[in-house]
């Protein structure tokens, strides 16, 4: 099974030019937990730079938005499995 991968956007440090950017999901947690650097990479400039505290906020907010969205599809779920034992 494939990594879960978040994709984020990012501003070249050099440039500033936005680029897409993929980071594995667990290790993008994992690093906001433990107080660990984040890593990012632009394309344009083939550049690595440790990501600010602005860019590591806005992981943390792709990530509870990410939260949000699996607590979501449970609760759709849920609810299905709800109504299903219900027969007339
Ligand atoms: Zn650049």
């Amino acid at each position: 099974m494939p990594e879960p991968i978040l994709k984020i956007s990012v501003t070249c440090p050099h440039c500033a030019l936005e680029s897409l950017a993929e980071l594995p999901i667990a290790l993008i947690a994992n690093a906001l937990l433990i107080g660990k650097a984040i890593r990012l990479y632009s394309r344009c400039h083939n550049h690595y730079w440790t990501a600010t505290f602005a860019e590591r906020e806005q992981l943390r907010k792709s990530l509870a938005a990410l939260r949000i969205e699996s607590y979501a599809n449970h609760a759709q779920v849920f609810s299905v499995a709800c109504e299903s034992p219900v027969s007339f």
